[in-house]
């Protein structure tokens, strides 16, 4: 797998950037002690990464039971369903 660096964050200088960055990270790599802090805080004071965090695991859920499925393609229906939860996550 590929190595990811270690990044030094400073607690005034993180932003939704880097919370992005970190929400992506840990679903590859489990997070350090800092990291974890910096993105618990970070999401207390913004809505807009609490929403993206919550719009991630919705997708994941999707993703989830699809996944049991043996093919690696959508349906037409999964496609469309996917679709619909994509438009209702994102019009809030
Ligand atoms: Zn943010």
């Amino acid at each position: 797998m590929e190595h990811i660096e270690e990044h030094k964050y400073k607690w005034y200088a993180f932003g939704c950037k880097d919370a992005t960055y970190l929400m992506g990270k840990k679903e590859y790599v489990p997070l350090s002690f800092s990291e974890k802090a910096l993105l618990i805080f970070h999401k207390l004071t913004c809505k807009y990464c609490r929403r993206f965090a919550a719009q991630i695991q919705k997708i994941k859920a999707f993703f989830r039971t699809s996944a049991q499925e043996s093919s690696l393609t959508l349906s037409a229906q999964k496609k469309q369903s996917l679709n619909q939860l994509i438009t209702e996550i994102t019009k809030k």
